[in-house]
């Protein structure tokens, strides 16, 4: 596995894999690797000739400096998880590399930057769109992966790839869980024992509302939800919006034959945790 920290090298390496034909497969991560991210890799070394990862703790997606200080970093222990999936080139830039000069460019998403996780994480959202262009353009893959735990970021590469016209195909793989529901996260690490005997209550509530969406009106359900949380009072809830899954927009009725995604992010104790959960009415 090549470990590569400039955009030159990896530009140098990967000119080679293209001109040999191969496809190539793309996770780009922020490190911390867990079994979610590997899912994503074992798929994109299946589907592809070559794996690429990059490894980039993207400062201008955070608005919380806090958050992003607090970002488990783990680089050593990344890279054997790297190899252990036989990705074959690890992409791990320095900020300096990655944004060589201030960032002019403005990414606007419309009504995707207004709700969820863009009303909630003012500018996160153009923090993504402009890394994941600039990773797309340095790496230049044939199939990028990204997964559903993340689920309006999806739409949002989905939507950056149209506005772009890029020649890239944006794979969407399922939400990996630990065996008691949780979703695998990065920030999972931060949570102390109670709080992570407390963190699968947010996917059990979902799980809930899935059932729920089939006999109950979307008002009923989030005054549900809300007094679900309610009842504990370590876990506080930022939002929960019940949207239709291709717009991402929030919805205020459902209707039979549709698809919606149910989102909720909430603080537990100090760490911010999202999930959500696809219902097929
Ligand atoms: P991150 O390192 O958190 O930026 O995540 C990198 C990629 O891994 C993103 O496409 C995430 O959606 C995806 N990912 C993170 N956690 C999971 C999970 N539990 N299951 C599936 N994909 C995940």
């Amino acid at each position: 596995m090549e470990i590569v920290h400039t955009v030159e090298n990896t530009r140098k390496i990967l000119g080679q894999v293209s001109a040999e034909d191969k496809s190539i497969g793309f996770v780009p991560t922020m490190g911390a690797l867990h079994e979610g991210h590997l899912d994503l890799m074992r798929r994109a070394k299946e589907e592809n000739d070559y794996l690429v990862v990059s490894i980039f703790v993207n400062p201008i997606q955070f608005n919380n400096s806090e958050d992003l200080e607090k970002y488990p970093r783990t680089l050593e222990s990344d890279i054997e998880k790297l190899e252990s999936v036989s990705c074959d080139l690890v992409f791990n830039p320095s900020e300096e590399e990655m944004y060589p000069e201030p960032v002019t460019v403005k990414y606007n998403f419309g009504k995707l930057d207004l709700v969820m996780e863009g009303k909630h994480r003012p500018g996160h959202f153009h923090g993504v769109a402009v890394v994941v262009k600039k990773l797309f353009d340095i790496i230049q893959p044939d199939r990028a992966y990204f997964g559903q735990k993340d689920y309006q970021q999806l739409k949002v590469v989905e939507a950056l790839v149209n506005k772009e016209s890029l020649p890239v195909d944006v794979v969407a793989c399922p939400t990996v869980r630990e065996d008691d529901g949780l979703a695998m996260s990065s920030r999972n690490e931060r949570l102390d024992e109670e709080e992570r005997e407390l963190a699968p209550v947010l996917y059990q509530s979902l799980k809930e509302v899935k059932d729920l969406a089939y006999k109950e009106s979307v008002p009923e359900i989030k005054k549900w939800f809300e007094k679900q949380l309610e009842g504990y009072n370590d876990i506080q809830p930022e939002y929960f919006e019940i949207a239709d899954a291709i717009s991402c927009m929030p919805v205020d009725e459902m209707q039979k034959g549709k698809k919606y995604v149910a989102c909720v992010a909430a603080h537990i104790g100090n760490v911010r945790l999202i999930d959500n959960i696809i219902i097929n009415l």
